[in-house]
């Protein structure tokens, strides 16, 4: 008996092991690319897609078979044939998802992923239960399994070749998936051939059994939506991982950014200095270790605040992006350029020898010193540059840094543009300086600062004609600090600000105070510095003040040294003329000591001149400085403004500025500078001591 084959159910078996192969493939390449349990589920449903494919061609194959006699298929042994073939891929996706496939295991593999495939087959051909049975051609049958051991081989190979994700990967799956189908059906189709039906054949399950018609239609139905359903699963949970390791990329990119931000500075990019302190840890690690020598330079660049003050903080800040530019093209590359903000660039060099350390500051110096052309503005620049060199000698290894700062803060002191090396003797004064500085920050709210009074009388009268403020720092264990000890610290960093309005307001608080006690006459005098001066709150500041103790202006004179006032003449006298017109009084202080412009001192608004103590000192030996005085006695009358004389120590002087025609006199001679209540005290007593004498005469 000789059977015939439906085309169509041909094709569609062609058509469902192309399908089955591919969701093989797709599925190694997931179980391939999961861990753990998500590993686990998909080789548990890889498995039994494929396998459901893999039976479903082979079922719609016989199908397509048509014998003369009705047939059916026996359902015990039809399941147990799509077991087989379940079992068989669940073994065929386990062996391709390891880490390696030798050849030995990709033959063993071949070898029993094809027996199952052929006893699924012949399992199935057994469920028609066939009387007489079915013979086999053995040349066909031998095909047939050698068939389905090559084909298993290839698909093995192919699938383990195409199970991680590349580029095109799809496409190769594709077209390795039709040949693998074409291979399956060949040996589903080999298989049918060798079989021989005697003609008296019958099926002996054609009633119990499950007819054909269904189950066509289910299988195709079953198979086709298990397959569609797996792919689709599959082809989401790719999209899932790509688009978990798009973020996952993403955080690791924005990881990487922040941890540069946190490591850089955003201006120039160069290390900051966390990432200094890591390197510099790594040389002095290095150094001791190899017992070598490394070299660390403190720069600062000269003049920088004023640039910023004159051409805005955009100039600053591209000037300092060249500066950085200059620097690190001067430098090797396994350098360290760090900027520690501001101004301040720290370089660490493996240079062992004093002279290379000088070679390379003269480098960087040179670097710094050529011209820079910022926004039309040609800008010339230098830098005071520290050196210190590591030897293992320091106390503790990070001391070199604070090393090479001692040593360009004494550059900077040598008037800059130069390199100076590092002496144990700065280190006292940097850390000396430092303390001093923090304890300066906290003098004010622990109520560490104090003015006392120093009182001016008038030649004329005798009569006191107002006191100077002097500021005072009455420090724990210093004792009491004079001005000249902190305030040109206070000054370079800053803190002058804070102090002087103190200053400003203690003294009209004072002032206040001694109103209400009946002088009315008298001013108060505040010393002011350049940086207070030229501050843009300065007349707020003097305005607030008065306010709040009820003075009125002509009470207050603010002094500020005669150089202080002529360094910029047209600024200082914007400045002045609104004082002036607020009422407040100018003393122009130190008088003789600078480089006066007579024709701008006509244009000063001020009110007194206060000629320096250190021509009063040699009054008496020296006629130069007497001959100074009366001149200044001079210009004072034509600008009708008052001279006041400092210093005054002993009576001769007092007598002979009297006769040189002084209007003012202050000095140790009359009262020294006196704690508010002591002031208070010797005026009083000084006042009795007047009326005394006038009641005697
Ligand atoms: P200055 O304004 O010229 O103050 C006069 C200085 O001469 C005071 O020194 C005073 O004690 C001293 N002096 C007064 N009479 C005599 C005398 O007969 N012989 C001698 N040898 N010296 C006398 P002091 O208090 O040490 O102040 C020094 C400088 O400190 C002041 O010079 C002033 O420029 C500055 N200063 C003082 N207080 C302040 C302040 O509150 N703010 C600012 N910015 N500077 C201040
Ligand atoms: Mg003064
Ligand atoms: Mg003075």
């Amino acid at each position: 008996m000789t059977g015939s084959y439906d085309s169509g159910l041909v094709v569609l078996s062609l058509l469902m092991a192309a399908l089955a192969s591919y969701a093989a493939l797709d599925l190694a390449g997931r179980v391939a690319e999961s861990h753990g349990r998500a590993a686990a589920w998909w080789l548990a449903g890889g498995s039994i897609a494929m396998g459901v494919g893999i039976w479903s061609m082979h079922f719609i194959g016989m199908l397509a078979f048509r014998l003369p006699i009705a047939m059916s298929y026996d359902p015990a042994i039809t399941l147990m044939s799509l077991v087989i073939a379940i079992v068989s891929s669940l073994f065929a996706l386990w062996i391709v998802c390891q880490n390696q496939l030798s050849w030995p295991q990709l033959a063993a593999g071949a070898l029993v992923f094809g027996a199952g495939v052929c006893s699924m087959h012949y399992t199935g051909m057994a469920a028609m239960q066939m009387k007489p049975e079915i013979h086999y051609n053995p040349f066909l049958f031998a095909c047939s399994a050698l068939i389905a051991v090559v084909a298993s081989g290839a698909a093995l190979w192919m699938a383990f070749r195409l199970r991680r994700r590349f580029r095109g990967v799809r496409r190769l799956r594709a077209a390795a998936a039709v040949v693998m189908g074409v291979a399956i059906a060949g040996m589903h189709y080999t298989g049918m051939a060798a079989a021989r039906f005697a003609p008296n054949s019958r099926c002996t399950v054609a009633d119990s059994g499950v007819s054909s018609h269904w189950l066509a239609l289910f299988i195709t139905v079953s198979a086709g939506a298990v397959l569609s359903i797996a792919l689709i699963i599959s082809v989401l949970d790719m999209r899932l991982e790509e688009r978990t390791a798009m973020l996952a990329a993403g955080l690791a990119d924005a990881k990487q950014e922040l941890k540069f931000l946190a490591l850089h500075d955003s201006l120039t990019k160069l290390p900051n200095r966390t990432l200094l302190a890591d390197r510099l840890e790594q040389e002095i690690q290095n150094a001791q270790r190899e017992q070598t020598r490394f070299t660390v330079l403190s720069m600062d660049v000269d003049g920088f605040r004023q640039i910023n003050d004159a051409y805005g903080m955009a100039v600053g800040d591209k000037l300092l992006v060249q500066i950085a530019d200059r620097l690190r093209n001067s430098l090797r590359a396994r350098d360290t350029l760090a900027r520690l903000g501001g101004d301040e660039f720290v370089v660490l060099a493996d240079t062992q020898q004093p002279g290379d350390a000088v070679q390379l500051a003269e480098k960087l110096l040179d670097a710094v010193r050529q011209p820079v052309m910022i926004d039309a503005h040609e800008l010339r620049v230098s830098m005071s540059i520290g050196i210190a060199i590591y030897d293992g000698h320091e106390p503790l290894p990070t001391d070199v840094l604070r090393h090479a700062d001692a040593a360009m803060n004494h550059a900077m002191a040598l008037g800059h543009n130069c390199y100076v090396f590092f002496e144990s003797s700065m280190s006292d004064d940097a850390q000396n300086q430092l303390q001093m500085v923090q304890e300066l920050r906290r003098a004010e709210e622990r109520q560490e600062l104090v003015l006392h009074y120093q009182p001016m009388y008038s030649t004329e009268d005798g009569q006191m004609i107002g006191a100077e403020a002097l500021l005072r720092w009455r420090h724990p264990l210093r004792g009491l600090v004079p001005p000249g000890d902190f305030i040109p610290l206070a000054e370079k960093t800053g803190i002058i600000f804070q102090i002087g309005a103190w200053v400003l307001d203690e003294a009209c608080r004072q002032m206040r105070e001694w109103q209400d006690a009946g002088h009315w006459a008298w001013t108060i005098s505040v010393n002011l510095s350049a940086l207070q001066f030229n501050h843009p709150d300065l007349i707020d500041l003097v305005r607030t003040s008065l306010e709040r103790y009820r003075l009125e202006p002509h009470n207050l004179t603010l002094e500020i040294t005669e150089s202080t006032a002529m360094h910029d003449v047209n600024t200082s006298l914007a400045i002045l003329q609104q004082l002036d017109q607020m009422g407040v009084r100018i003393s122009i202080d130190d008088f003789g000591t600078g480089y006066s412009s007579l024709l701008y001192l006509k244009r000063l608004p001020a009110s007194e001149l206060k000629i320096d103590r250190g021509f009063v000192r040699d009054l008496m030996h020296d006629t130069e400085d007497a001959a100074i005085i009366s001149a200044i006695v001079a210009i004072g009358r034509a600008l009708n403004v008052r001279i006041v004389a400092e210093g005054v120590e002993t009576l001769e002087q007092q007598q002979f500025l009297k006769e040189l025609g002084c209007s003012g006199l202050q000095g140790f001679l009359l009262g020294r500078p006196m704690p508010a209540d002591e002031f208070e005290k010797a005026v009083t007593w000084r006042e009795a001591g007047d009326r005394a004498m006038k009641l005697l005469a």
